[in-house]
């Protein structure tokens, strides 16, 4: 009997001392159990069911919560539309931007101000490719277009975002239009196809010059964002987008929704807070990074 009680008693010891270890590591918190959060814009408790990323612990405007169905509306933190500054980054010789009211309209020729292997050798912006492989350039050489955008001065959030189409998404600040990850119906962007493209992250297609990727750090590039605070352009759902950094703290923003969105400052807002989106700081497909490859968060307006 008492040789029985040891044996009990030593199966005990292992037993105890197997959830210990056990409990040792769940004490240390090694793995991290991530949630999903909605992003509670109004600030009013409740979380957008739309607009949701997963995380470990809660993200700065971010609830458990997912039950608004207004999250734009109510006590909004739009504290102003979008900043009309923002506009004077245009390309003026080829960007007319008429405000009328309630509304914005943003016409374009698409001739870009920079140089660019895909002008014709005859126009003085020509230049001979640095970036872009000449052997998977797109045919073709920059020609003038016909953009116009008309979006309301005060873009709300959709309570649906939206996907993106081919063909232009936005107009960048050089005048020319930027385009989504897709090169063709349901066809995603390839290393292959953006080895073709210019410092400017751009190519041509049937429709004409337009960007699809964050331009390049090179002498030539002048005046396109390059992993900083400056304007990309604006999207059709009257949004502006950003480069990869925050004007305010130079850092990358780690409040972004899915779509590189969020409301806060810019250069152009004078400490307002506005909707707008940022260049996610992420490569899309090594070693580019895509200018916007998410959902529209507003609603898009059709180009003319
Ligand atoms: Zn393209
Ligand atoms: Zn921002």
């Amino acid at each position: 009997m008492k040789y029985l009680t040891y044996i009990f008693a030593l199966l005990l010891g292992t037993v105890v001392l197997f959830y210990s270890c056990d409990d040792d590591a769940d004490d240390e918190g090694v793995v991290c159990v991530q949630t999903t959060w909605f992003e509670d814009a109004d600030g009013d408790g409740l979380g957008n069911p739309d607009v949701s990323q997963l995380a470990c612990e809660q993200p700065n405007g971010f609830v458990a919560d997912n039950t608004d169905t207004d999250d734009a509306g109510g006590v909004s933190t739009i504290t102003g539309g979008t900043p009309v500054s923002a506009f004077d980054d245009f390309n003026a010789d080829a960007v007319t931007v008429s405000f009328d009211g309630d509304e914005i309209t943003i016409e374009s020729n698409a001739l870009p101000n920079h140089t660019s292997p895909y002008w014709d050798s005859s126009n003085e912006l020509f230049i001979d490719a640095i970036i872009a492989d000449p052997n998977t350039m797109s045919p073709g050489t920059i020609r003038e277009g016909s953009y116009t955008l008309t979006v309301p001065s005060s873009p709300e959030l959709a309570s649906a975002s939206s996907s993106t189409g081919l063909g232009a998404i936005g107009i960048a600040i050089s005048g020319a239009p930027i385009f989504n990850d897709e090169e063709g119906p349901n066809i995603q962007l390839t290393a292959q196809v953006a080895s073709g493209f210019d410092y400017a992250g751009g190519h041509n297609g049937p429709t004409g010059y337009h960007y699809h990727l964050e331009s390049s750090d090179i002498e030539e590039n002048t005046l396109l964002s390059f992993d900083d605070e400056r304007l990309v352009g604006i999207l059709q759902d009257g949004f502006l987008l950003y480069g990869r950094r925050d004007s305010e703290t130079g850092d990358y923003p780690t409040d972004l929704d899915e779509s590189g969105g969020h409301f806060g400052p810019t250069q152009h807002s004078n400490g307002e807070s506005f909707y707008h989106y940022h260049v996610i700081n992420e490569i899309f497909v090594e070693p580019y990074i895509i200018l916007f490859g998410g959902d529209l968060q507003g609603t898009p307006n059709q180009f003319m």
